[in-house]
């Protein structure tokens, strides 16, 4: 039973040996049987990794593989300063950012070789233009299997070698990338490489283990919302799905509403949830510095309207500006996140204008990679140096000093 796929839209059941991602009926997006019950195990974090810790929760993970690169148990960080600028109780950011390869989806990644490894694959792969790229590339190399990541021809080069230092079987494709979700799939099949792509469903278990932190974190206090950046969908699915299992095993008494959080230049989730429509459209064109949030197409999106509507969530989108603003405002707290990684806290400041959030809230946001990933965002920010003569030097400071 734990070992079924399920579909996320008609409930048809699959076994987890199915390879494909999606209903074979409906052609939404399969996803592992929600756990019942279950306990932490008291294994530490320093010694174990978190799907050994959380292992009711996973199962189907029964590998004894050594493929952890330490990812997870990632910071809960409390920004007072911030709460009070924004009038709210409590703001919390998940720091996701000091991952092995400085994003979340080491997670999903640690999770799908280990998947593959139990399938019998000696071949994974990926299509990615950004974190899920480095991610896999560095989780195959690990592994020491052979490992294909797939990127879009005109990738620039400074964003193509952070992958390739992992020495993968990295393929540049031309044409239409929003067809290289479904090809990588069929192609993967028939060639045995196991695809460990967006929304997946391994990948999506692996994002639980954010939500289990969080609770944790908090002392089984679950916050009253959480912000998650989305993209595909994946991680938002595995987040709210991580909440309802710990709220189904009794190990907190609320789950958070969940805040779907775009960028106005790629916004097809928020799109569909203002006009009410439970079916994602093509977003076209898009236009945003947000790159990690920039699928027109997310796979995942009809699943993500789902869940807005179970737990009474709620969507907005951002602009460039309102996104630079919210990346300074994070780095004078001390947290460095990618454009996309501020996408929630502009979201939060937006939601407590219109008092969509109540002040009495506490909010967890998602801060899903680092800011190193995307050093041309440094453009939009003004900032500061100084310069002087080691003999000047006091003068200089005596003149800078507060
Ligand atoms: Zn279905």
């Amino acid at each position: 039973m734990k070992n079924q796929f399920l579909c996320t839209n008609c409930a048809k059941q699959f076994p987890s040996t199915n390879h494909s991602p999606r209903c074979a009926e409906c052609g939404e997006p399969l996803s592992f049987v929600t756990i019942q019950s279950g306990s932490i195990n008291e294994l530490s974090p320093l010694k174990y990794p978190f799907w050994q810790r959380y292992r009711d929760f996973y199962p189907y993970v029964n590998s004894s593989a050594d493929v952890s690169l330490g990812e997870g148990y990632t910071p809960l960080t409390s920004l007072a300063k911030l709460a009070d600028e924004l009038d709210l109780d409590s703001v919390y950011v998940k720091n996701e950012t000091i991952n092995p390869t400085w994003s979340f989806k080491d997670r999903g990644t640690a999770l799908g070789v280990l998947f593959a490894l139990n399938l019998g694959y000696t071949r994974i792969g990926t299509v990615s233009t950004g974190n899920m790229a480095a991610s896999v590339a560095a989780y195959g190399a690990r592994a020491n299997l052979e490992t294909f990541i797939l990127v879009k021809g005109d990738m620039a080069v400074e964003k193509v070698s952070p992958i390739a230092i992992y020495s993968p079987k990295l393929i540049r494709v031309f044409g239409d990338y929003g067809q290289l979700y479904d090809t990588s799939l069929k192609i993967g099949a028939d060639n045995q490489i196991y695809f460990i792509n967006s929304d997946v469903p391994i990948r999506v278990e692996g994002s639980k283990s954010i939500a289990f932190e969080i609770c944790e974190q908090l002392a089984f206090n679950a916050p009253d919302y959480v912000v998650i950046p989305t993209s595909a969908g994946g991680n938002f699915r595995g987040i709210m799905k991580g909440f309802r299992e710990f709220y189904n095993a009794g190990l907190i008494d609320s789950i958070p509403r969940p805040i779907c959080a775009q960028s106005t230049g790629c916004a097809p989730i928020v799109k569909a949830y203002q006009q009410r429509s439970y079916a994602i459209k093509h977003f076209g064109q898009t236009s945003t510095i947000a790159h990690g949030i920039g699928n027109p197409s997310p796979p995942s999106g009809n699943a993500v309207l789902r869940l807005l509507t179970e737990y009474n969530g709620s969507a907005v989108a951002v602009s460039n500006e309102e996104i630079v603003s919210a990346q300074k405002q994070l780095a004078a707290c001390g947290i460095f996140g990618q454009p996309a990684s501020a996408v929630p806290l502009a979201a939060v400041k937006k939601l407590r204008q219109d008092n969509t959030i109540e002040p009495q809230a506490t909010v967890a946001v998602i801060a899903t990679g680092s800011g190193l990933k995307y050093t041309a965002a440094f453009e939009y920010h003004q900032l500061q140096s100084y310069e002087t003569k080691v003999a000047e030097l006091e003068i200089c400071l005596k003149s800078l000093l507060s």
